[in-house]
């Protein structure tokens, strides 16, 4: 069972006295930055540290002290929270923050990638932890503004001054991730979970729909009907929320009755062996073995390209010629949605 870690088990007092540097202010670093803050952490302890931009003066605008020069932000930081999109963090980090960083520096990820994948470059001495909300940034600042906490995952992956894990709980809860309870991680189980969604499940969820879409059109669904009834309804959205309230398998009681005889009957007679060799192979070839980092750092400098020279532009053009695709598009202008 993983350890979850209460805002009892965490002393904000390891946090006094420490300079915070937040490098980067936009989903993740304005809201965990202003929930610090919020936590009693001194206002002039904490350094937004991002390039002289819209980000920089949305910190400003909060009031914070915001450093453009990044040698200078690294050389005072006692605590660094990396919350630039992970493709960026090796350059950045390595490049501007490592070199001035000083040995005894706390360095805070929220995504287990870049660390797993050993992309980025630590001293011994120094503390590498993760501290990764599972929301969105704007969720992770209005439920701590609610009073509520949000679903985190935590970890120490380097304790070089001993001290590690006092100082993530403080973190963690000076954030607003302790008052519902973090999850004792790593970055490997989150690298794990998080790339085999996104690698495996939802390609096989959006592979489904694209397939479903077609054969229904066959035997002369509308396009209006289908993409209502398939997710613009939002009765999908309906079905996950009351699968995180009540249960995956316990909300079906909400449905019909033969609805519920459908999919539970229906999902017993689908064989499982064929996508769980399927699901078994990209996570251990394509994830757990880093093959997946290695083609996607290939692509990493593409995608500050404009138009069809960048490859998710050219992903969304492919994708939009399937009939769910085009369909979808012909709906969405006739109501005027697009
Ligand atoms: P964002 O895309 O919102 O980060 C934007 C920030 O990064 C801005 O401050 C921007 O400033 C800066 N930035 C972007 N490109 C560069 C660059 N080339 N050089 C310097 N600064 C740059 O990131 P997220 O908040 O989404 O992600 C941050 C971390 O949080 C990642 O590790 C991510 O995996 C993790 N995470 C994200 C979640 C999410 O919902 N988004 C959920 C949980 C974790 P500027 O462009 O002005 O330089």
């Amino acid at each position: 069972m993983a350890k979850i870690y209460y805002d009892s088990d965490a002393d904000l007092g390891a946090l006094k006295d420490k300079t915070i540097v937040f490098l980067g202010f936009g989903n993740q670093g304005a809201a965990q930055a202003q929930n610090l803050r919020a936590s009693g952490i001194p206002n002039d302890k904490i350094i937004v540290a991002n390039r002289d931009d819209h980000y920089a003066a949305d910190a400003k605008s909060k009031g914070f002290n915001v450093e453009h020069d990044f040698a200078k932000a690294a050389e005072v930081a006692d605590v660094l929270f990396l919350l630039v999109p992970d493709q960026v963090q090796p350059r950045i980090f390595n490049g501007q923050f490592s070199p001035k960083l000083k040995d005894s520096v706390t360095i805070v990820v929220a995504s287990g990638y870049n660390v797993f994948y050993n992309l980025l470059h630590f001293k011994a001495s120094q503390d590498v932890v993760m501290v990764a909300p599972r929301m969105i940034g704007s969720s992770v600042r209005t439920l701590y503004e609610k009073g509520k906490g949000f679903p985190c995952f935590i970890s120490v992956e380097q304790n070089g001054s001993g001290n590690a894990l006092t100082t993530t709980l403080a973190l963690s809860r000076a954030i607003g991730a302790t008052k519902a309870g973090a999850i004792a991680s790593s970055v490997r189980e989150e690298t794990a979970m998080d790339l085999f969604a996104e690698q495996a499940l939802w390609p096989n969820i959006i592979a489904l729909f694209r397939e479903a879409y077609s054969v229904l059109k066959e035997v002369g669904c509308s396009d209006e009907a289908l993409v209502y009834e398939m997710w613009m309804s939002k009765e999908p959205a309906e079905i996950f929320e009351a699968a995180a309230e009540e249960g995956f398998i316990e909300q079906l009681k909400h449905h019909s009755t033969v609805s519920q005889y459908g999919q539970l009957s229906g999902a017993l007679k689908i064989d499982g062996t064929a996508i769980r060799a399927h699901f078994k192979e990209i996570l251990h070839n394509q994830v757990l073995n880093g093959k997946f980092q290695k083609e996607f750092s290939k692509i990493e400098a593409d995608l500050e390209k404009e138009g069809d020279e960048n490859p998710i532009n050219q992903l969304y053009t492919k994708s939009a010629e399937s009939e769910l695709g085009q369909g979808e598009k012909r709906v969405r202008a006739r109501l005027g949605l697009s």
